[in-house]
Parts: structure tokens; C-alpha cells; sequence
């Protein structure tokens, strides 16, 4: 997969490129990552890039001529006929992980680098795919987004994460909920309706924009540490009441923190029970 960033300062880039998940994919060559200075683009001496806003108010404005030309000259590079490019906006689509799925399926990403105070409203209405949101903050500029989403896609492309760190079993992952709700169907599935119509396929969850649940909490030794103690059941062996005790305990956590989250979640009839017996003994959801 190819990303191709669009930016004011590349070198912004160097660290977080040159070490871990993202420094193996490139090295692995899953991922490139393509560094485009913006001010290639600018046709003036001074390598112009932003203007004063029309109307008056503080600050600049990046000018849509040297972000036209950009894109225009990495579409009309050979490459995948099509491929979303995306501006990155605190106006724009929230970045969650079903987000990240859709663009880990993608051949080819452009991500443009706002800064200022934003970019002219047209590469926003005439120029990109989409507008992209990293969190209802606003930052500086678009770099930190833009490494936000190579981070969170990279990392699901396949043959980037070994076994060992697997992202199947992670906070957000739908995996787990779609094959539990398939037992759930195989063994409550009302009279008349087949298994075909019951099944759901695997991926149909994601691209339906849902999640799955925060993750269970994850211990490592000592098992005791300054009097602290790994819950028991892990030390057990007993694999199935682990698996039982971390559905449980990711439902809990899910129901206190991201009560959002399991509105939308497909749930098992196990998991039903599990949460109907959490509410009714469990401490109250926490509001942030
Ligand atoms: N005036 C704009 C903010 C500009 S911030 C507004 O109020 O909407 C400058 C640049 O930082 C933006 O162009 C964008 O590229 C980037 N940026 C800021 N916050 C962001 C966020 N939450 N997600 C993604 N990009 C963001």
C-alpha cells in the first residue's frame, strides 16, 4: 500500500518513520510512504503557500493552487485508476476503526496537511474524496493526523504484525462479536429462517461501521506486584473460564466506559446474560 503525504514539513516525518511498527512495514515493504513538500508545488520565488482570508481575520490560509497541482500531478502518475484522497480536517469524518479497515483495503492513500488556519475551501469541495477527523480537538496541522492514520492502518495490513501482537483481539475489533453472534443464530434462530439468511458475513461488520468491544485487561508477571494481585482465573489454565472471564470483563469495561459502543454491537445470548448480570451488580457506568 502506497500512502502519499502532502506537506509543508516532511521532516516532520522522520522519527516516528524510523522506528517500530511503521520503520518494519517499510523495511517489510507493506507500506511506502511517499513525502511530498508542498512548496514543490508553488510556482512564485518565495514558494508561497498560504494567503490572507478573504473577508479578514486572523492568521493564513493555505492556497489552492500549489494543493491543485499536487494532486493533479500524483493522479496523473500510473497507479490504481482510482484511490481516495483525503484531506485531513477536524471538520471531517471521525477516524474510527472500521475507518481504518476500509483504508487498509485501499491500494493507494494521498493525504494532504492542512495548516494555519486551514486550507481554501475548495480542495475541500472540488479537489479531495473526503475529509478526515482524527478527534473532536483541533490541532496545529495535519501532520500528527496524518501519522495517526498511517499508524492505525499500517498496522492491518496483512503480514505487518506477527501472531504475537495480533490486532484480531484488540480493543474495537469486530471478530470476535461477529462469530459469536453466528453461534448465537445457530442456536436461537427462530422458526423459518435459514442459515443463509441468518449468517453474517465476517467482514459485513465492518464495512456496516461498527465496533467491537474495548479489550479485556492484560497482565504480565510478576503475579503479585507491591501487594497487587493477576486475577486468579488467569493463572488457572483453564481456557475456557479465561475466555469467559475476559468476554466478561471487556463487556464490563465497554458497558462503564463506551456505553456508545454496545449500542450498536451485535451480542451473543451469552453475552446478553453476562451484561444484564453485570448491571445488576456492577459499579455504575463511568460518565467522562
Ligand atoms: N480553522 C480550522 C482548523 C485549522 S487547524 C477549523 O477550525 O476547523 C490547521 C490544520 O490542522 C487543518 O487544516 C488540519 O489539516 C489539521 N487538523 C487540525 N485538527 C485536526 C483534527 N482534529 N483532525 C485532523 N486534522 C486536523
Amino acid at each position: 500500500m502506497i500512502f502519499d503525504v502532502v506537506t509543508i514539513f516532511p521532516d516532520f516525518f522522520t522519527s516516528i518513520l524510523g522506528q517500530g511498527m511503521l520503520k518494519r512495514a517499510l523495511a517489510g515493504g507493506q507500506v511506502e510512504i511517499r513525502l511530498h513538500d508542498l512548496r514543490a508545488f508553488t510556482d512564485d520565488a518565495h514558494r508561497t503557500v498560504d494567503d490572507r482570508p478573504f473577508g479578514g481575520g486572523p492568521g493564513m490560509v493555505f492556497k489552492p493552487e500549489p494543493v491543485f497541482r499536487a494532486v493533479d500531478a500524483l493522479r496523473a502518475e500510473s497507479g490504481p485508476p482510482s484511490f481516495p484522497v483525503i484531506l485531513l480536517s477536524p471538520q471531517g469524518r471521525l477516524l474510527r476503526q472500521p475507518v481504518a479497515e476500509q483504508l487498509a483495503r485501499q491500494a493507494r492513500v494521498v493525504l494532504i496537511c492542512g495548516r494555519y488556519e486551514g486550507v481554501d475551501q475548495r480542495v475541500a469541495e472540488h479537489l479531495v474524496t473526503e475529509e478526515l477527523s482524527i478527534g473532536d480537538y483541533v490541532l496545529s496541522g495535519g501532520e500528527i493526523a496524518a501519522a495517526v492514520v498511517m499508524e492505525a492502518v499500517t498496522r492491518l495490513l496483512p503480514g505487518v504484525l506477527g501472531n504475537e501482537e495480533s490486532h484480531i483481539e484488540e480493543s474495537f475489533a469486530p471478530i470476535a462479536a461477529v462469530s459469536d453472534r453466528r453461534l448465537d443464530f445457530a442456536q436461537e434462530r427462530p422458526e423459518g429462517l435459514d442459515a443463509k439468511d441468518a449468517a453474517i458475513p465476517a467482514a459485513g461488520l465492518s464495512r456496516s461501521g461498527q465496533h467491537g468491544l474495548l479489550d479485556f485487561p492484560q497482565y504480565t508477571r510478576p503475579a503479585e506486584f507491591r501487594g497487587y494481585k493477576v486475577p486468579e482465573v488467569l493463572l488457572s489454565g483453564n481456557h475456557e473460564e479465561i475466555r469467559r472471564w475476559r468476554r466478561r470483563a471487556a463487556l464490563e469495561k465497554t458497558w462503564r466506559r463506551r456505553p456508545d459502543l454496545l449500542a450498536t454491537l451485535p451480542l451473543s445470548g451469552e453475552d446478553r446474560r453476562t451484561l444484564e448480570e453485570i448491571k445488576s451488580t456492577a459499579l455504575e457506568p463511568v460518565a467522562w
